[in-house]
């Protein structure tokens, strides 16, 4: 009894600490703009995926809103304006998939005319989050690739047959970073999907959204920045990026004066500074617990985390350092497993580094981004939503006839 009583007050001291560090955050500096508190970091905080609405943030708006949001993200019943982009993280995760957090994706919606939607990685649980969102299906027909980890794209098979099934009548467009050899970028595995895809797109023959399952790649170099994307007002360029081999890029979004980069996986680098140049609102970049953290929770040596976190990725410190170089208006640590064992340290060791507004990635963390400011939200979904239809390009009859049944199951099927 005793021995469980000192461990509750421990557990107490603990948690005052973590909630006093992450209460700190209010900077004492004068003349520097006073930064809200995130949103506390402690046993009682409510996690996205456990339930919990708020962003975790230092600094929802950042700047004057010219309109009024809701304090919840609903994107499907709200307007975008027309020079307005609008970020939503499908997901925040990391290779090991959980169920909450879905592993790499964000998606940016522009306020054009054509309502462009752009996905950018699409790791596994991304199209769940999106079907969540009950944005038009047939509205995602553009992918862009940072690089070919599964946790980046593991949720291809998905989006190609699924959302294809769900009334996607055009075709998908596919960018993603050419490789060293042949074998090793994104237009071979684009063919390789396209052959284990097989029995799926033959199986639509007769369904109209056979159409929609098909797909074209184009890479973009790896070693070099890139425009790859110029149309209806968005421009996309590529940049290349620091992880492990040859073949990982980033992308930096303009439309209408304001502007997103996406890292991918990287470590730090002076692309990514680069690629800021000029100004950004909104810059993601991975984030990976600091290798004694990392040892601990996967429950490895700390020489082994030490070749994931340092060679693979950017830890919270060396993102902090990134951040002040880029000097982006908002900057989100993402890539990041979130829980209550790793935010608390990881934002602390962001924050020795850099004081200007920082989020921390959860899985549907929306950034609205207009000239005027960037507000950051959580969004609600619908976790049973069926698809909402948009209009095609592609219209008229399927592609093909359905597929002629088997002689075998006119004697096997049972039909009374
Ligand atoms: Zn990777
Ligand atoms: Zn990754």
């Amino acid at each position: 009894m005793k021995k469980k009583l000192i461990f509750i007050a421990m557990c107490m001291v603990v948690t005052q600490f973590i909630t006093h560090l992450w209460a700190a955050d209010v900077p004492a500096k004068k003349g520097k703009a006073q930064v809200k508190s995130l949103t506390k970091i402690d046993k009682s905080t409510k996690l996205a995926y456990e339930g919990g609405t708020q962003p975790l943030t230092t600094t929802p708006v950042v700047g004057k809103p010219s309109r009024k949001y809701s304090p919840i993200a609903e994107p499907a019943a709200e307007p975008l304006g027309p020079e307005e982009i609008r970020v939503t993280i499908l997901g925040s995760g990391d290779p090991f998939v959980k169920r909450g957090q879905a592993s790499a994706s964000v998606m940016m919606e522009v306020g054009n005319e054509q309502r462009d939607i752009f996905f950018f990685d699409l790791g596994s649980g991304a199209v769940a989050n999106f079907d969540g969102l009950q944005l038009p299906v047939t509205s995602t027909t553009k992918v862009f690739l940072t690089h070919l980890h599964s946790d980046h794209m593991g949720d291809m098979p998905t989006f190609l047959g699924s959302l294809a099934k769900a009334g996607r009548r055009d075709p998908v467009e596919v960018w993603g970073p050419a490789g060293e050899t042949k074998e090793l970028g994104t237009l071979a595995f684009a063919q390789h999907l396209e052959t284990a895809m097989a029995w799926d797109y033959l199986s639509l023959s007769g369904h109209m959204g056979q159409s929609g399952a098909r797909f074209t790649a184009t890479e973009v170099p790896y070693d070099k920045p890139a425009t790859v994307y110029e149309r209806n007002g968005v421009r996309i360029s590529s940049f290349p990026v620091i992880h492990i081999m040859n073949g990982a890029v980033g992308y930096r979004l303009d439309y209408k004066g304001s502007s997103v980069v996406f890292t991918g996986d990287t470590q730090p680098s002076k692309t990514t500074i680069e690629a800021c140049k000029g100004g950004v609102d909104l810059l993601i970049h991975e984030t990976f617990p600091s290798a004694p953290v990392f040892a601990k929770k996967a429950g490895v040596p700390e020489k082994q985390a030490e070749l994931v976190v340092n060679y693979a990725h950017t830890s919270p410190a060396m993102a902090g350092k990134v951040f002040k170089k880029a000097g982006a208006r908002m900057s989100v640590m993402w890539h990041l497993a979130v829980d209550h064992d790793i935010v608390g340290p990881a934002y602390q060791e962001m924050r020795s580094q850099y004081d200007g507004p920082v989020t921390i990635a959860q899985d549907l963390t929306v950034f609205n981004i207009t000239r005027d400011a960037v507000v950051v939200r959580q969004a609600i979904t619908d976790p049973v939503a069926w698809p909402v239809i948009g209009k095609s390009g592609v219209s008229g009859a399927p592609l093909a006839k359905p597929v002629k049944a088997p002689d075998w199951w006119a004697g096997a099927l049972i039909t009374d």
